[in-house]
This record gives C-alpha cells, sequence and structure tokens, in this order.
C-alpha cells in the first residue's frame, strides 16, 4: 500500500501493476484489453507475445511452438526472458496489466524476486473464475472465429488440467500475500469490467 502510495506521488499518476490470472476461456485477453485502456495501462499478454513469437517464426518462437500446440507451459526461462523487460519499462512508465503471467507458483516467487527490487511488484492480482462447462463452451466457440491451433478439444483438456494443477495453486499464494480478488467471470464482459474496476478502486483509494 506504500509502495503504490509512493508512486503515485512521484509520479503524479495513477500507476498501479495488475495481474490477471484465471483459467482458459477465462477472458484474460478481453478483460486485459478493456482494462488497460480504462486505467491507462499497458496491457501484457503473455500468450499473445508467444504466438507473436511462433508466428514470426523467431528462435524463441520455434522453442516455444510445441509446447504451445501440446497445451503445455513453456520453459519458465523463456517466458521470463520474453517478459520481465516489458513488465520492468511497463511499471517505470504507468504500470502494467499483465495478463497471463504467472502462471505457477515457482513464476510467481522468481518474480517476485526480480520485479521487489526494481519496484515493480503488483499492486493487485484479479482472478477470473467461471465453471468449467462454461469455459469449454467459450473455448470451443471462440475456436471456430479466432482459428487457434490450441483451441481443440483435445488441447483444451490439457490446458485446463495445467492450470489446475500448476496455476490455480497461485489462488492461495496471492490471497495469503493479501493481493488477491476473486471476479465472477461468468457474468457478461460488461459486467465482469465494472466488477474487477470496482475492486481495483478499493486498493487505489
Ligand atoms: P494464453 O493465450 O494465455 O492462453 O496462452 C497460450 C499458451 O502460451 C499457453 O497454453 C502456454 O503454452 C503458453 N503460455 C502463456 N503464458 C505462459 C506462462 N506464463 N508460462 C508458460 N507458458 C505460458
Amino acid at each position: 500500500m506504500w509502495g503504490f502510495a509512493f508512486r503515485r506521488a512521484r509520479c503524479q499518476c495513477d500507476a498501479m501493476n495488475v495481474l490477471l490470472i484465471g483459467p482458459p476461456g477465462s477472458g484474460k485477453g478481453t478483460q486485459g484489453e478493456r482494462l488497460a485502456q480504462r486505467l491507462g495501462l499497458e496491457h501484457i499478454a503473455a500468450g499473445d507475445l508467444l504466438r507473436a513469437e511462433v508466428e514470426a517464426d523467431t528462435p524463441l518462437g520455434r522453442q516455444v511452438a510445441d509446447y504451445m500446440r501440446r497445451g503445455e507451459l513453456v520453459p519458465d526461462d523463456v517466458i521470463m526472458k520474453l517478459l520481465l523487460p516489458k513488465v520492468l519499462a511497463a511499471a517505470q512508465r504507468n504500470g502494467y496489466l499483465l495478463d497471463g503471467f504467472p502462471r505457477s507458483v515457482d513464476q510467481a516467487v522468481e518474480a517476485k524476486a526480480l520485479a521487489d527490487q526494481a519496484g515493480a511488484a503488483p499492486d493487485a492480482v484479479i482472478y477470473l473464475d467461471a465453471p468449467r462447462d462454461e469455459l469449454v463452451r467459450r473455448i470451443l466457440a471462440r475456436a471456430a472465429i479466432e482459428g487457434r491451433p490450441d483451441d481443440n478439444p483435445e488441447t483444451v483438456h490439457k490446458r485446463l488440467q495445467v492450470f489446475d494443477e500448476a496455476t490455480r495453486p497461485l489462488v492461495d499464494y496471492y490471497r495469503e500475500r493479501g493481493l488477491l480478488h476473486v471476479v465472477d467471470a461468468s457474468k457478461g464482459e460488461d459486467e465482469v469490467t465494472e466488477d474487477i474496476l470496482a475492486a481495483l478502486a478499493k486498493v487505489s483509494s
């Protein structure tokens, strides 16, 4: 809380660092874009950055393509190398809205050590919660529109399993640290956005 007050005073703006976590299909991408715009934060989407590397066939993209196709997490060192400079730079400006990272307690612990040193720690963590059947329904509906190679029934099952095993423990990790805000992501997009903004308003007041 003090860190937040200090940063506001220093940059005369509503700087804030927010993590958006949730299972596949919970609306991280959609909400991330909307919130970043509403709050004037930089939207950094781990999955989008990885897909751009795969698309451009860069060495990093070639390293991660198979993991992504299988619905597995890409190695920690790769995701850290890709995200960290962007996250630290955004924190120096008006703050970040980071979606899709961290995805495991190991990633959270490693990022925290570096972010603390740089004054870039998160001020709040939003957890987008929705029932499993709604998630699957949304992902398969999105598949027909976006054509993501990992939005097929087999990979979706794997991604949900990876979420349960690797990512869900973050809910307790951030709750214990007093940063967690659970939002019901099964509601309509507009309502979810307003619920998140209401949760963040309490953080910054
Ligand atoms: P998303 O667009 O957030 O659903 O991410 C798509 C895919 O990118 C995931 O299924 C993972 O293979 C990979 N990915 C995204 N974020 C991370 C992360 N923080 N750690 C490891 N892999 C990630």
